[in-house]
């Protein structure tokens, strides 16, 4: 096995345990692989172990990437006969209004929406030949002065808005708390988030259910499943450690 099947096995397992611990089927949280900072062969190597979502922080990069996996996917499935496996990829950071092109073009889901006005352009912007972008509202659940996301407060109103553009699907929200000290405070940061999403839900408001509610990375993951993660995002415990980059 490579380093990262095996990885990716080991943070299966912590899923599994964080599962059972809260009492959750574990078929309830689904694993997005964070390849930001590595290359094509580590996205090959987890796709070879199973792995079919992946998430990008950087956009340049994340379309970089996107463009050499479907090369690889063109020539496995000359080589091979058989069509190489869907996969499907995650804008999961910052987006600047003049990005909101290659996001629409690129990817299937952005979870790091906080913003109407890069809705509206993702909407627009959305190649009528793609499905409908798939996003998720990030909530700034901790109120860090320089994070991004949008304040707990204003979420129904955004997801209001952007329930209505055509191009986009809502499922749901995403938030980054700050690293807790332990698991219990972990726990409550991420019951924050858990509670809004269900607010949301018990609005009346929104034209379909939420049913994605992103939390939890390599060292909170635990806790965000305890807490309702339906989505937990890894790269880390997958891929190694980043060097100072992100
Ligand atoms: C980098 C990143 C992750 C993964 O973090 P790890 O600690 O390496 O697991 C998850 N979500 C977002 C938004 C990130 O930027």
């Amino acid at each position: 096995m490579t380093t990262i099947a095996h990885q990716l096995c080991l943070v299966h397992d912590r899923i599994h345990a964080a599962c059972r611990a809260a009492g959750r089927d574990p078929a309830g949280v689904r694993l997005l692989a964070v390849s930001k900072t590595f290359g094509a062969d580590a996205v090959i190597e987890a796709i070879a172990a199973g792995q079919r979502a992946f998430g990008e922080n950087y956009i340049a990069e994340g379309v970089e990437k996107i463009a050499e996996l479907r090369r690889w996917q063109d020539a496995e499935t000359a080589r091979t006969g058989v069509a190489a496996p869907t996969l499907e990829w995650h804008c999961i950071g910052p987006i600047q209004s003049n990005k909101t092109r290659l996001v629409a073009e690129n990817f299937d889901w952005v979870q790091s929406l906080d913003r109407l006005k890069i809705a509206e352009r993702l909407s627009e912007q959305r190649p009528p030949d793609l499905p409908p972008l798939q996003v998720c509202l990030q909530v700034n659940i901790d109120g860090g002065a320089n994070k991004s996301g949008l304040a707990p407060e204003n979420a129904l109103a955004l997801a209001q808005q952007v329930a209505r553009l055509p191009r986009l699907v809502l499922r749901g929200l995403m938030a980054i708390p700050e690293p807790s000290a332990d698991f219990a405070a972990a726990c409550a940061v991420h019951a924050r988030t858990k509670a809004l999403f269900d607010q949301l839900n018990a609005s009346g408001l929104l034209p379909a259910p939420l049913d994605t509610l992103s939390m939890g990375m390599t060292g909170d993951l635990d806790a965000a499943v305890q807490a309702g993660s339906t989505m937990v995002r890894v790269g880390t415990a997958i891929f190694g450690g980043r060097g100072v980059k992100a």
